[in-house]
């Protein structure tokens, strides 16, 4: 569906947040959020009856930490946790954890390269190497070597400046089948917005059940366009502001990347 067909009052929205919603930071822990960006999401999750969710692959507690209360819904871990409503428990899928020996062989092989970053997960762990870009292929092939005896079980994701292994059978896109179906989110048309390999399956899940799936690159430029577009919308949330968004509505300062001081 076009977006362009698709009204507030009747869309959900569903965001990624690194790399969308936040401008990608050296390490994870140093992103920060914007100025006015949570203002425009407390907006629209008002204007669209609190159908807003962040679907990420963090851990939920780490959405909390940097937006509190202000997305309805979380699903993080890539759909392996889900919370449905504010305070409401939250939703594990049933899924298998990597063994200890290959976490302990990451974090071997972490220590073994200065600038390879080891990023534990409830359900699985990242190897990031933004910081050494070279070492990428070679991470790569370590950690399909590590999987290859549960490859049945395990996968190996392709994030940004990273690789991630995580338990097959929960991703973004059956988050998004899972958060609408439940107010009030159900019967809305979802609007997913992601800008990595991941968010394929909450686009694809978007589209599916008649919204749109918004790939951050093709249709904003970068974060600071996805916030000047949520922050356009939430002024006047009667429709979508058109896409794709202007260069002029990009606010460049925000775009730099910073870590905070
Ligand atoms: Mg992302």
């Amino acid at each position: 569906m076009p977006l362009s067909a698709l009204e507030p009052a009747r869309s959900a929205l569903l965001l990624d947040m690194d790399g969308t919603l936040l401008d990608i930071a050296p390490t994870p822990d140093l992103v920060r959020v914007a100025p006015g960006l949570t203002d425009a999401l407390s907006r629209l999750r008002d204007a669209m009856g609190g159908a807003l969710a962040v679907v990420t692959g963090r851990p939920i507690e780490q959405v909390d930490g940097l937006f509190a209360d202000v997305p309805y819904a979380v699903a993080g871990e890539h759909g392996g946790a889900i919370r449905p409503a504010p305070g409401a428990e939250v939703v594990r899928a049933s899924l298998p954890s990597p063994p200890v020996e290959w976490v302990m062989e990451a974090a071997r092989i972490a220590d073994a390269h200065p600038g390879v970053l080891l990023e534990q997960k409830q359900r699985g762990f990242v190897l990031h190497y933004r910081a050494v870009p070279h070492l990428g292929p070679a991470l790569r092939t370590a950690a399909l070597a590590l999987i290859a005896p549960q490859a049945d079980r395990f996968q190996l994701m392709e994030a940004l400046m990273a690789w991630e292994i995580r338990p097959r059978g929960a991703d973004k896109g059956s988050a998004v089948q899972e958060l609408m179906t439940e107010a009030p989110f159900a019967g809305r048309q979802p609007i997913f917005i992601g800008d990595d390999v991941t968010d394929e399956d909450g686009m694809r899940a978007a589209r599916a059940l008649g919204g749109a799936g918004l790939r951050v690159d093709e249709w904003f430029g970068n974060p600071a366009g996805v916030r000047a577009w949520l922050a356009r919308a939430a002024a006047d949330p009667r429709a979508w502001p058109p896409l794709p968004i202007q260069a002029s509505a990009q606010p460049t300062a925000a775009a730099t990347v910073l870590p905070p001081r």
